[in-house]
């Protein structure tokens, strides 16, 4: 079976493999990864080793802090204004689809939104041009989502936004290719795409930001405290780290993030070219140079095939196809985990399907 679910989305097999295998006995220690404290010098060996693969991997510098979160990435929405803006303060939001839009609406609790930029009105189906961007000089940060997960638009470079921190939802393409981390204040990402499983959070944060004068709020809201204690103020989320830890090996032994960036492009390509070249029986609409390669959201030329497509896809072992019901038709995500394979045997089912439905 081939996953392309959007998430929790698949694992890499050799990460389950290898997570299977340990799961009664972690590490010599004859209990499972679960049953460690997290206090334990185990764990917090592990947890730094897993820290210190993820900063060669994106080559983090050293004036950044790296935490192991939970609360999914809706909460980090509002923990990041709670973090990083003072009473009165306003932030720049750059809306290019649902979760953009979602992440505004949440974080207008705490800070003073400025929609700076929004392609609603064209559906999401482009980017909003920088040099249409009525960004603040003065705002706390400027947060995008730099792949939209629903909508399947994709950054495909950091913005320049001067010297505001720029803030990034990076959730379905974390880790896809490398990135200049320096470009960023604070980049964060839900684990259940390209990491692991749901439940973990990972945040890269600028540590001068961490230093930044806030309102008052409980402890465990505070990055500045997950800081300071190693992320580890209360338990964390420890068979997520452990999981993703096994995931960063794995991403490091398939020679890092330049050869995931090539294997990424060479299926998105080929999936998008299948779609284009279909004579319209599939289409997809988004502007093609901002289109995402994690995300593929597509539809058939005759809604009234959908069903049928979604039945004989999964009859032939490719699973979760069907898109978002916000828009719609299918949606097939690539992430790390899913191999050529997958997209090759993905094309050559809608090829056939085409023909027989044509
Ligand atoms: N941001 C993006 C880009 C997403 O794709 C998602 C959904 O999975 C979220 C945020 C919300 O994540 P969570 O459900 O972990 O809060």
């Amino acid at each position: 079976v081939w996953n392309f679910s959007a998430g929790p989305a698949a694992l890499p097999l050799p990460v389950l493999e290898r997570a299977q295998r340990e799961l009664l006995d972690w590490n010599g220690s004859g209990a499972s990864v679960m049953e460690q404290s997290h206090r334990g010098k185990r764990f917090i060996a592990m947890a730094a080793q897993v820290e210190a693969d993820l900063r060669e991997l994106m080559n983090i510098p050293s004036d950044y802090a790296v935490l192991f979160e939970q609360g999914g990435a809706t909460q980090h929405f509002a923990q990041i204004p709670m973090n990083l803006a003072g009473e009165g303060d306003t932030a720049d939001y750059i809306v290019t689809g649902h979760w953009s839009e979602k992440a505004a609406s949440e974080a207008a609790t705490y800070v003073g939104v400025n929609i700076a930029a929004n392609s609603k009105s064209e559906n999401y189906l482009r980017m909003p041009p920088r040099e249409w961007w009525k960004l603040n000089p003065g705002a706390a940060y400027v947060h995008i989502a730099t792949n939209e997960t629903i909508h399947g638009v994709e950054f495909q470079d950091a913005p320049d936004v001067g010297s505001v921190p720029l803030v990034a939802d990076m959730s379905s393409d974390i880790l896809s290719c490398p990135i200049d981390v320096s470009r960023f204040g604070l980049i964060y990402a839900g684990a259940q795409k390209n990491i692991g499983p749901s439940g973990l959070v990972l945040i890269i944060i600028r540590r001068d930001l961490l230093e930044r004068p806030v309102r008052p709020m409980a402890r465990i809201f505070r990055y500045a405290e997950h800081a300071a204690n190693d992320s580890m103020l209360n338990t964390p989320n420890t068979w997520g780290w452990y999981l993703a830890g096994l995931t960063f090996e794995w991403l490091k032994e398939r020679g890092g993030l330049s050869a995931m960036a090539e294997e990424n492009r060479k299926k998105s390509s080929a999936l998008y070219a299948a779609i284009d070249n279909s004579g319209g029986f599939y289409s997809n609409p988004i502007d093609t140079p901002v289109r995402s390669r994690m995300n593929v959201p597509f539809t058939l030329h005759d809604s009234a095939l959908d069903a049928a497509f979604l039945q004989e896809s999964e009859a032939a072992g490719l699973m979760a196809l069907k898109g978002h019901k916000a828009i719609g038709g299918m949606r097939a995500s690539l992430y790390n985990a899913v191999p050529y394979e997958a997209v090759e045997a993905l094309i050559a089912f809608m090829r056939d399907f085409s023909q027989r439905h044509g």
